[in-house]
Parts: C-alpha cells; sequence; structure tokens
C-alpha cells in the first residue's frame, strides 16, 4: 500500500511539472542531416502540432553524403536543406560542424550535446541504438548514452546549468538483430501526417533524390516533377508496420484505432535515462492519450 501511494505522489509531482510548464520538449538526435527526418518526422510533426517543442540535431554535417559534391560545398547544401526540412517539420534544425563518415564519441561533442539536451530543457530525448551498420550512427548511439545522466550533474559542463530532471531517453526503431532486436515499447500512430513528413524529407533534394537513389541503384527511377518525387517517395520510405508494432499499437490506442493506422514510428526506452511508467508516457505523448 505505502508502495503504492508513493508511487501515485510521483507521478501526481511529475505531472505538474509537465502541465506546469504545458509543454514537452523533445530534443531528436541523429548522426547526418536527414535521419531524425527519417526515424522520428511523424512523431516531430504531431507535437509541433500540438504547440510542443521539437529540437532536431544532426551531429555531422553530412560532408560525405553524396558521389559528386563533397566537403565545404556540400555540408553548405546540407545545412540549407536541413533548415528548409526544419521549417516543413515545425522544428529547429541544428547541424553540427563534425566531418560526415568520421564521427568519433569524443568529450568534446559529447559535452556539446549535453549543453543542447540542457538549453532545450529536455523531457525527452531521442536517437539511435548502438547497434547499426553505419559507424557514425553507432557512435551517435554512443554519444547519446554518455549524455543521459551526466545532464543532471552540475559539475560536467558547469557553463550550462543541469536539468533538474533526468529526460526520458528512447532508442528509434532500426531491423538490427543482434545483440537484441529493437524493442517498440512506444508506438505513434503518424498516418494523419505521414503526407507532410515525405514532404518535409523531400527538403534533403541531394539525399532522396541524388545520394541514396544512387548508393541503391535507382538514380535513373527519379521522377523530374515534385508531384511525382513526392509520391516515389512514399512509396520507397513506407515504414511499414511489422507485428511488434502493431501490439504496441493495440496498446496505445485501443484495437480500433490501431486497426485504422497505416504508418507508424516506434520507440524503445533507453534504460540509462528515467524510466517512465505507462502513465508517464502518455503524459509525455499527448498523442497518445485515447
Ligand atoms: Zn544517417
Amino acid at each position: 500500500m505505502r508502495k503504492t501511494a508513493f508511487l501515485m505522489v510521483s507521478l501526481f509531482i511529475f505531472s505538474v511539472f509537465v502541465f506546469a510548464q504545458n509543454k514537452v520538449n523533445v530534443v531528436v538526435i541523429g548522426a547526418h542531416p536527414d535521419d531524425c527526418d527519417i526515424d522520428a518526422g511523424g512523431t516531430a510533426i504531431l507535437f509541433a502540432k500540438a504547440g510542443h517543442n521539437v529540437l532536431f540535431v544532426s551531429v555531422t554535417n553530412g560532408d560525405a553524403g553524396h558521389h559528386e559534391k563533397g566537403g565545404g560545398a556540400l555540408a553548405k547544401i546540407r545545412r540549407a536543406e536541413a533548415q528548409e526540412a526544419g521549417k516543413r517539420f515545425g522544428v529547429k534544425y541544428v547541424v553540427l560542424d563534425n566531418h560526415d563518415g568520421e564521427l568519433m564519441p569524443t568529450l568534446d561533442i559529447r559535452l556539446n550535446i549535453i549543453r543542447l539536451i540542457r538549453q532545450w530543457n529536455a523531457d525527452v530525448v531521442i536517437g539511435p541504438r548502438p547497434n547499426d551498420y553505419h559507424p557514425d550512427h553507432r557512435n551517435t548511439a554512443i554519444l547519446l548514452q554518455d549524455a543521459a545522466y551526466m545532464v543532471i550533474v552540475p559539475n560536467v559542463a558547469p557553463d550550462t546549468p543541469p536539468l533538474k530532471k533526468n529526460p526520458v531517453f528512447l532508442y528509434t526503431e532500426d531491423g538490427f538483430q543482434k545483440p537484441t532486436p529493437f524493442q517498440p515499447d512506444i508506438a505513434v500512430d503518424i498516418t494523419s501526417v505521414f503526407d507532410q513528413k515525405i514532404y518535409a524529407m523531400a527538403a534533403h533534394e541531394s539525399q532522396f533524390f541524388e545520394w541514396l537513389p544512387w548508393t541503391s541503384g535507382k538514380l535513373d527511377q527519379v521522377p523530374a516533377t515534385e508531384a511525382e518525387r513526392l509520391k516515389w517517395l512514399a512509396e520507397w520510405r513506407n515504414p511499414n508496420i511489422n507485428d511488434k508494432t502493431k501490439q504496441s499499437l493495440i496498446k496505445w490506442y485501443g484495437n480500433e484505432k490501431a486497426g485504422q493506422a497505416k504508418y507508424a514510428e516506434a520507440f524503445e526506452i533507453c534504460e540509462y535515462g528515467r524510466r517512465p511508467s505507462d502513465e508517464e508516457i502518455k503524459i509525455l505523448f499527448p498523442m497518445l492519450r485515447k
């Protein structure tokens, strides 16, 4: 009984905290300018539309992501694309000036990420898992894990006031099975904003219509007009809902609404941040309230 009462009081205090500021502050961290967009873009739009604050951070400047361009010239193009994508998503987009393809989880970059999370007063931080094919993605995950907890430690990056509470850290979905497959603890129905997500992603022209088609041998299939390109991108980047995500959607939305969902984004709770109860998750993710 006493434990239950304690949990109820904790939840009440947490609710007062979030509702007092009346906004949920979300930071999404990706290795490259377009990673946040792909992994959490629909969820970001839902947060932004409801008046919450979302920050996208690309830890590298993307200066290796092209077959014909590179270096400072490419970084400039990608920074401009990220700014345009940010407008379309309704989020602030920050691109850090670290080289693409060479990212290491250094102390300097860790401290910068800690500062960004603190300055945004983040309630939720989202990023990749540490098992991934791309070294920049893996190292971004390590940076995210290394920032969890340290964001509340006053003597680390003492030039930026620490957070009063450890945020909830979440991993974005991937298909890698080893050492452990992704677990969709939270699934967000993004069906209503899927078209906007595709439109916003399309701002990264050098990626979705040049570089990525080149890497997968379909550069000759890229359509010419904008309308055709959006349709093509939506078909190519359609995140299909697998069985585990479906079960998570049912948990959060109920059978009927989950059955109508065509597109979803899923997240796994990182053990190093705040460990939220289901009730806390519903406060942090208002779109999950039935
Ligand atoms: Zn990437």
